[in-house]
């Protein structure tokens, strides 16, 4: 009784703080608490529990990779077909600590490792801020990050790897590879192509998939990613980076990961509960940014959603904010403390930051107030 009283003061405490945190400024992370809500209410049909003497191997079940639990292989093929986001048909699954991980491990299997110079990566402007960062951090021999793939041309036997992130992280616009010519070979980051995002138009169909429970259920911090990947010599030299790098993916994460899937496919609830929150949340921005100049944001065409059986608008996960007077977006927006990530992280300019639509509703609230106020003290 005593140890559920401490545990309830906790999590009152951690709640203060975090509408304290709230309330003194905003963050613009990346972190998808959006859906706290949802799970709050709907959770408890993904509990799950481990005894003490359960998952202790290195060892999981599968007998393609060592360190897959089938429960989770077969429960990503089932949500795939449920939304209709992703051909899983022919494709092997390779779990990993996030998409990021994945993502280090298709480096590592598409960069031929005899090769005099690395292999080149790139991805066209503006892209997602981490993928110059993790490419050179260890300043590999085997790849190299080289920017914009929209000015890329690779010369004949050029090996590279373009990295495609559909709906784009951060403009939220669909795209597809631009590179053509030299030994080449797309990435598909899919992180993003969910209903409660974009329209879903057909199954993604592309050798090399990247997804991730963060931005389909929001439980960031499960750390699970998954790649769907066609040909098994690649997805077998990812899983290979995986044993080197972490001896595989934690049964316990995986474990969670497939109940929390599970209970998704189960409960639709949760897309139409994200979707009504997305939609929400992008008229409110637009309806903020229209009364005045100083901001504005893409456009996005509607589109048939396969899914929801009906034509939807994208709402992404960021908006792509452009100060239209402000040479220095990031800089004039924490004056109004409103946190944002500059353009410049992304390849782009100063002008353009990067602002999270996931954040707790709360958040959320605050951050169209502080818009608003900016907006209307233009026209004064
Ligand atoms: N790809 C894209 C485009 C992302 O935006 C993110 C997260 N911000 C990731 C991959 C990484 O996701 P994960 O939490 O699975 O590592």
């Amino acid at each position: 009784r005593s140890t559920e009283l401490v545990d309830a003061t906790l999590a009152s405490v951690e709640e203060i703080v975090q509408q304290l945190t709230t309330c003194a400024s905003l963050t613009s992370t990346r972190d998808p608490t959006m859906f706290e809500n949802y799970w709050r209410e709907h959770g408890d049909s993904c509990t799950t529990t481990i005894l003490g003497w359960q998952r202790m191997s290195y060892y999981a079940n599968s007998k393609q990779f060592f360190f897959v639990q089938t429960e989770l292989d077969q429960v990503i093929r089932s949500l795939h077909d449920v939304i209709g986001n992703a051909v899983t048909e022919g494709r092997h699954i390779v779990i990993g600590v996030g998409s990021t991980q994945l993502f280090q491990a298709a480096l590592y299997a598409l960069s031929p490792p005899d090769r005099a110079t690395p292999t080149k990566v790139v991805s066209v402007a503006p892209f997602y801020s981490s993928y110059p960062t993790i490419t050179d951090y260890l300043k590999s021999s085997l790849y190299q990050w080289a920017g914009d793939a929209s000015v890329y041309r690779p010369q004949s036997d050029d090996s590279y790897i373009e990295l495609v992130t559909t709906p784009n992280n951060p403009t939220g616009e669909v795209r597809q590879s631009v590179v053509s010519g030299g030994a080449g070979f797309p990435v598909h980051d899919l992180a993003y192509y969910w209903p409660h995002h974009t329209p879903i138009t057909s199954p993604a169909d592309h050798d090399l998939m990247l997804f991730t429970v963060s931005k389909s259920t929001g439980h960031a911090g499960t750390r699970i990613g998954w790649a769907l990947v066609k040909d098994l010599k690649v997805a077998q030299k990812m899983a290979k980076f995986i044993e080197l790098n972490t001896i595989g993916v934690s049964k316990d994460a995986q474990i969670r990961a497939a109940h929390i899937l599970r209970a998704r496919i189960g409960a639709k609830q949760l897309f139409h509960f994200a979707a009504a929150e997305m939609s929400y949340r992008w008229q409110r921005l637009r309806s903020v940014l229209t009364k005045g100049t100083r901001f504005s944001v893409p456009e996005f065409q509607p589109a048939w959603c396969t899914f929801f059986g009906e034509i939807r608008s994208p709402a992404p996960a960021f908006a792509w904010l452009r100060c239209n007077e402000e040479a220095d977006c990031e800089r004039f927006l924490r004056h109004s403390g409103i946190l944002t990530r500059s353009g410049g992280y992304f390849g782009s300019n100063t002008s353009f930051v990067r602002l999270s639509m996931l954040d707790r509703r709360a958040s959320f609230e605050i951050l169209i107030d502080r818009l608003e106020k900016l907006q209307s003290a233009v026209d004064m």
